[in-house]
């Protein structure tokens, strides 16, 4: 093999290694965004403008209304199921269950990417919070005590959705 093969043959690796690492880079920072960070970002005033008081308490101060007061706990129409603040779809009528609970309670969201999850250590117990994962809004807590197919139970306020109607 002569020099000028050989010193061809080297930069060509070299340059496929970096191509190859920021790449994987890209990925990676992708994935972070995507996941972790609100698309919807509001100010506390400019929520509470738009929101009614008690929307306001559950999605933005994370508060939870009391059982069986809320619009969707006895809920039984068909159609999707949209968070109050920023519109995202978050849970179908069909994989909404009667948990006895009080709350509007699902097996399963649309998908996993409406859904982020925050461990909740507030009044002494360990949950998971739930939030829109486009707004960060509050909507509940997810406990693992559902039925099948997911055993899960995504315990939500009902003040924290808005519910729209299929339409034949
Ligand atoms: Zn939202």
């Amino acid at each position: 093999m002569c020099c000028s093969t050989m010193r061809k043959l080297v930069s060509f690796s070299i340059a496929a290694v970096l191509s190859l690492a920021s790449c994987s880079q890209q990925k990676q920072n992708q994935s972070t965004s995507s996941k972790m960070i609100p698309q919807v970002i509001k100010t506390e005033e400019e929520w509470k403008s738009e929101l009614s008081p008690e929307q306001f308490r559950i999605l933005r101060e994370k508060g939870t209304e009391r059982a069986f007061t809320g619009e969707f706990w006895d809920h039984h129409d068909i159609g999707t199921y949209s968070c109050a603040a920023c519109g995202q779809e978050l849970f179908q009528s069909d994989s909404k269950f009667d948990s006895g609970c009080g709350w509007p309670s699902y097996f399963k969201a649309i998908n996993e990417l409406v859904i982020s999850e925050e461990k909740d250590t507030s009044y002494g117990m360990v949950r998971t919070e739930v939030m829109c994962s486009k707004c960060g809004g509050h909507l509940g807590h997810i406990f693992p005590d559902g039925p099948p197919p997911t055993g899960m139970r995504y315990c939500i306020n009902s003040g924290s959705l808005v519910f729209k109607p299929n339409t034949p």
